[in-house]
């Protein structure tokens, strides 16, 4: 991935652009150390346009295609169970990184039916009693089902780390046992896409400040937010330390630059897309003759 180097009003004026590569190679995070800092969250890596202006609408131009191979999932889901293959999208991001924006503009493309959204809170007193991994795992999708989670098992290793929840020795473990909890969930058939929403400390002030701005958007703004915000660069390691010890083959990490919405939610489409792509879904086979249906259908 490329490393940063542009302000935000450069890059802005780029001329419009073909990806070269697709976007699932310009946004992996390559294997080794991660240095955050040093990855642009105001980039627009093989963004095809010229900028805001055309965001929203290319990002719309993928709905038919999303749809249109979301269904094939979904049917194999209900003709296959047993065999057919799943999706998760794993949104992850500091406080206004946008997790929400995803799902309602890019993930709100696909139909409602085939989505299974987690959001993950503090755990309750009954997912306390568990392991931390048992509400995760009740909440993997289902055959043909495209899982998003809202937070997830990286939290266990990132406010549960920050605010020391656990001593070291409980959560310094948890990076090998959710790569073999992820390990498990990809064998058994589930395509994952994690993302980490890269938002920049100054974005996020400005979106903070915005939400107290307007009346209508008070309810988006949680005071804890604003104590997290202190903790920023304890944050960015355990961030860091969690991209770099649990990035897989089989459950990549990918970090999508997030200052800019509308590339944002453009980018977690063209992800998606691309996986989908990938899974190279077919239509399920009749289970009926259907010479014979035709005919009874003509027939009746
Ligand atoms: P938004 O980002 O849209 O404001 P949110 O995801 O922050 O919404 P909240 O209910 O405000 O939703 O926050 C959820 C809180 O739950 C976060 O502070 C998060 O760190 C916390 N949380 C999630 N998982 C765990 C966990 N395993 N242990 C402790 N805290 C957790």
């Amino acid at each position: 991935m490329a490393a940063k180097k542009k302000s935000k009003s450069t890059s802005k004026s780029k001329s419009p652009q073909r990806a070269t590569k697709p976007l699932s190679q310009l946004l992996r995070l390559p294997s080794g150390p991660v240095d955050l800092s040093s990855l642009d969250t105001a980039a627009t890596h093989g963004f095809p346009g010229k900028g805001k202006e055309d965001g929203p609408a290319l990002t719309q131009a993928l709905a038919p295609e999303i749809s249109d191979l979301q269904e094939r999932l979904y049917a194999n889901g209900r003709s296959d169970p047993e065999n057919a293959k799943r999706v998760l999208v794993v949104l992850q991001g500091m406080d206004t990184s946008g997790k929400g924006g995803v799902i309602r503009h890019a993930m709100g493309m696909v139909d409602p039916q085939g989505i299974q959204l987690t959001s993950f809170k503090v755990p309750t007193d009954e997912e306390r009693k568990h392991h931390y991994l048992w509400r995760i795992r009740r909440a993997l999708p289902d055959p043909g089902m495209i899982g998003i989670f809202d937070r997830s098992q990286y939290e266990d290793v990132l406010v549960v780390r920050v605010e020391q929840l656990v001593p070291v020795s409980e959560w310094n473990k948890r990076y090998d046992e959710i790569n073999t909890f992820e390990k498990k969930a990809a064998d058994e058939g589930t395509t994952i896409i994690k993302c980490f929403l890269h938002v920049s400390f100054d974005e996020q002030k400005a979106r903070l400040a915005a939400r107290l701005a307007s009346p209508d958007k008070y309810w988006k703004y949680n005071p804890g937010d604003v104590d997290a915000r202190a903790k920023w660069p304890a944050y960015q390691q355990a961030y860091a330390d969690a991209l770099e010890r649990c990035n897989t083959d089989y459950a990549p990490w990918f970090v999508i630059p997030a200052d800019r919405k509308w590339y944002r939610n453009w980018a977690v489409a063209q992800l998606l897309r691309e996986h989908l792509v990938g899974m190279d879904l077919s239509w399920p086979e009749a289970t009926f003759d259907v010479a014979a249906e035709k005919a009874r259908v003509a027939r009746s």
